[in-house]
């Protein structure tokens, strides 16, 4: 599989560095509110990711933080801290805001199809596993105390930025105006690893350190949490394009300091959803969220295929008209894999399976090609073959695209079937039996060969089911039949 990897900035073939298991680590939400659909976009590709390497055959263990401390308004330790603002906004304690929203994220990514991953650990549930990192940077030298926190000292590294390419200059504190500096930083990009002066007054965390009582800054934790579950190495980190710099950044750099040696081999970055106007936010416009698109009248598996349907290294653009496209596609698709028979038995054609095996690994493992690998699914419709194959392949397909076809499918015959009955019902003529769509057809032309005062015909359909092991009973306004 070729994979783009932000660190090298090229496609590369994905190799893990164990071959039993493939280590991912996903940054969880920042949980003082409820997730926008932007940051579901990056959950939902990262989630195909995973999915995908489990279809491929490999073993992956994926862990992932939510993040209910240390988070300031700003990446760059400025600005309010997340989770009290979000206390103070509801007039709750920061724990039960953590635990309402953690819940939520994961309402929605059920909503979306999004597999919890194998472990999601609260941020605030590992504090001496912090503790243990920082006090080594702080004896290695790669971090120092002033005005009561802990910083990382980025002067100590030969190569600081990984992501993208910045000017040297800009490293030195103070360069840019209107910019609120933290005049304790030795260098512009140092950024703290352990606060123990807090501006925030209702601090409301806090716990023992060697430095004083205080809180872990929002770097760190990732480092911590992916080294105690995932151990000193990690194939794959995903996140966000935000994250880039300077969270990620900052993880290679404190954990790579900690280890002595190289941590992550693969960044996988989604690009941002934007609304026309720009970014998406949480507190301006519209706030944008599984369950405003539900009340919207969208199924929100509408909203995974919009997101499919274009490649997660470009930035998407959400509108109603773009998602109202995915809409229709969705609901077409639905129809076609509804029309086929559930109950056809016949044997797989395995010739059909392994060319479309193949088309479908071809677009997935070029670098994730969601869009290309979504039209797979329509040659698999379009394919001469019978339908049994057709529906196992899109069953298959499925456990990595997570567009919930065959059930949604299902539930679509079954609406039909139920609108179909009471079309019946409403030309004055109900007939009620044990669940088979022909049996009832028959029934009904009986019904109304004798409404039409064909007695001939009625007796003979009468006949037709009394062979095929039916009996009918008129009642009032209808027909019941039972097999005997
Ligand atoms: P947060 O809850 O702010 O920590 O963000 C959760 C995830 O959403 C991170 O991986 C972010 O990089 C990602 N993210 C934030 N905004 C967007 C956006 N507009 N589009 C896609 N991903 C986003
Ligand atoms: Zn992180």
């Amino acid at each position: 599989m070729q994979l783009y990897n932000s660190a090298t900035h090229t496609k590369q073939e994905f190799v893990p560095n164990h071959p039993d298991i493939v280590k991912m680590y996903t940054c969880g939400p920042t949980v003082y509110h409820f997730a926008h659909i932007g940051n579901l976009r990056s959950y939902i590709m990262e989630d195909v990711l995973e999915k995908y390497l489990r279809y491929a055959g490999y073993n992956v263990k994926r862990v992932m933080n939510i993040t209910d401390v240390g988070h300031l308004t700003s990446d760059a330790d400025t600005g309010e801290d997340k989770m009290l603002k979000g206390a103070h906004r509801e007039h709750k304690t920061v724990m039960e805001i953590a635990q309402y929203y953690t819940d939520a994220f994961f309402a929605d990514c059920e909503k979306l199809n999004i597999k919890r991953p194998d472990v999601v650990q609260p941020a605030t549930g590992c504090i001496d596993e912090y503790i243990k990192i920082i006090s080594k940077l702080l004896d290695d030298g790669y971090a120092y105390l002033a005005g009561g926190n802990v910083y990382f000292d980025t002067s100590k590294l030969s190569k600081y930025y990984v992501f993208n390419e910045h000017k040297e200059e800009d490293l030195a504190v103070g360069v840019r105006e209107g910019v609120e500096e933290d005049t304790n930083k030795r260098n512009k990009n140092d950024f703290v690893l352990w606060f123990t002066k807090s501006k925030f007054e209702d601090q409301a965390l806090k716990w023992d350190s060697p430095w004083g009582v205080g809180y872990p800054g929002w770097h760190i934790e990732c480092s911590g949490i992916s080294m105690k579950y995932l151990g000193e190495d990690l194939d794959i980190h995903c996140g966000g394009i935000d994250n880039a710099f300077p969270h990620h950044t900052n993880e290679i750099a404190q954990s790579e300091s900690f280890l002595g040696h190289h941590w992550c081999n693969w960044w996988m970055h989604v690009m941002h959803l934007n609304t026309a106007d720009g970014k998406m936010s949480k507190s301006k416009g519209e706030f944008l969220t599984v369950s405003l698109l539900e009340e919207k009248g969208y199924d929100p598996l509408m909203y995974r295929l919009f997101c499919l349907q274009s490649h997660y290294r470009k930035v998407l653009v959400f509108s109603y008209d773009n998602l109202d496209n995915a809409k229709v596609t969705y609901e077409k698709l639905i129809a076609k894999i509804a029309a086929l028979d559930p109950a056809d038995k016949s044997a797989l054609d395995e010739a059909a399976v392994a060319a479309l095996r193949q088309e479908f690994r071809g677009a997935l493992d070029n670098d994730l090609a969601t869009a290309q690998a979504v039209t797979v699914l329509y040659n698999v419709l379009k394919y001469k073959t019978n339908d049994a194959t057709k529906l196992a392949m899109l069953a298959e397909f499925d456990t990595v695209l997570g567009l919930g076809l065959i059930d949604r499918a299902d539930k679509k015959r079954a609406a039909d079937a139920e609108a179909k009955k009471n079309a019946a019902t409403s030309g004055g003529y109900t007939v009620q039996g044990e669940g088979d769509e022909s049996i009832d057809e028959l029934v009904r032309a009986r019904g109304e060969a004798k409404k039409a005062k064909n007695f001939a015909e009625a007796d003979r359909l009468r006949d037709e089911l009394k062979a095929r092991g039916i009996e009918v009973t008129d009642v009032p306004g209808g027909a019941v039949w039972k097999r005997i």
